[in-house]
């Protein structure tokens, strides 16, 4: 089977045609680096996304602050990790790379806070 995918990886969104058999990728083309190749290849084997979201905040001047994941997680996993996204609640003052859930969804992946103004 052949699929086309932008690389998501840099701003260049590089045009990439992978062909596979089921999780067996056979070649990658249209990428002009290595990280486009190991993207390709992971999309095609275990597509894997960061979250960007924002989590309730108690006592502080902001009612949210935002958080990522401080790693990509699978795909599949994103409609469960919001929940226990918007589900979590943390007190203030929250500090720059706070870890608000660990190990979120036993991924090993950390939700973190990313900016506090
Ligand atoms: S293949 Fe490399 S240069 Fe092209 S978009 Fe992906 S990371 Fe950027």
């Amino acid at each position: 089977m052949k699929r086309e995918l932008t690389c998501v990886a840099c701003p260049l969104g590089c045009s990439i045609t992978v062909e596979y058999e089921g999780t067996e990728v056979i070649s990658v083309t249209g990428n002009t680096c290595k990280r486009g190749d190991a993207y390709a290849r992971t999309e095609i084997v275990n597509p894997t996304r960061n979250i960007a979201s924002t989590v309730k905040v108690v006592g502080g001047v902001h009612p949210v602050v935002p958080v990522k994941t401080s790693a990509p997680i699978p795909k599949t996993m994103i409609f469960d990790c919001m929940k226990e996204i918007n589900a979590a609640c943390v007190n203030a003052p929250v500090a720059i790379g706070q870890v608000i859930i660990p190990n979120v969804l036993g991924t090993g992946v950390d939700i973190v806070a990313t900016n506090i103004d």
